[in-house]
């Protein structure tokens, strides 16, 4: 403004300027919002629905993280991959809703069987992963034994589990290690089941 000021120049000058300053903190606030609204969908997109857990997804991005924490300083870690015995059995005679009810019991029980800094995930239909990091395959062997037992006596059903170690210069990343595990698996369903391998 020059001078001598006109206050009806001023007058319409500050309201255009609070206006501006107005809009800019309606943007922040926008931009807050945006910015929980994207957290909460990447947690969202992370987890399970049905038992809470996180999903495939989560334990690909934790696993691969591990997996080259563990090759880079010579770490070990180990996973379980467990699946519930003839889970489709139960559906049949129970039901598809009390099916549901079940996975998360099994989920609420490995998650309170596993020690705090292992993961439990919720791999895909009834099938559940446990990553054990730092414990080598005898204590992972011990682990899965705890969490098979479990789920014997905190639920209606048993699952069978197969237990890898990371093995450097063997295993050239995390799917390696999950697939020998899931190998294991199958040699406990075919041991019987309610049975773990590795
Ligand atoms: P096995 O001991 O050989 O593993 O036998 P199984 O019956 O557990 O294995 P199969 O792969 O034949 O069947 C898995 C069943 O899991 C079939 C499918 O309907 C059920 N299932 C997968 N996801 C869900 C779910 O979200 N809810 C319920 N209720 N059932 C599910
Ligand atoms: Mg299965
Ligand atoms: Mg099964």
């Amino acid at each position: 403004l020059t001078k001598p000021v006109d206050p009806f120049d001023l007058q319409a000058g500050l309201v255009a300027a609070q206006r501006v300053t107005a809009l800019h903190r309606q943007l922040e606030r926008y931009r807050v919002e945006l910015e929980r609204l994207n957290a909460d969908l990447a947690d969202l997109a992370r987890r399970d629905s049905l038992t809470g857990l996180g999903n495939r997804l989560r334990l690909d991005e934790d696993l691969s993280q591990l997996h080259w924490q563990c090759a880079r300083y010579g770490w070990v870690y180990s996973l379980a991959v467990c699946d519930i015995d003839h889970f489709k059995r139960h559906n049949d005679e129970h039901g598809h809703l009390a099916g549901d009810d079940v996975l998360r019991q099994v989920g609420t029980a490995l998650s309170a069987a596993a020690r705090r800094g292992d993961g439990v995930y919720r791999y895909g239909g009834e099938e559940f992963v446990v990553v054990l990091p730092a414990q080598d395959r005898g204590r992972a062997l011990l682990a899965a034994e705890r969490l098979r037992a479990v789920v014997e006596t905190a639920t209606p059903v048993t699952m069978s589990v197969g237990v890898a170690a990371f093995q450097p210069g063997v295993d050239a990343d995390a799917a390696c290690v999950l697939e020998r595990a899931d190998e294991a698996m199958y040699r406990a369903k075919q041991s019987g089941r309610n049975a773990i391998a590795g």
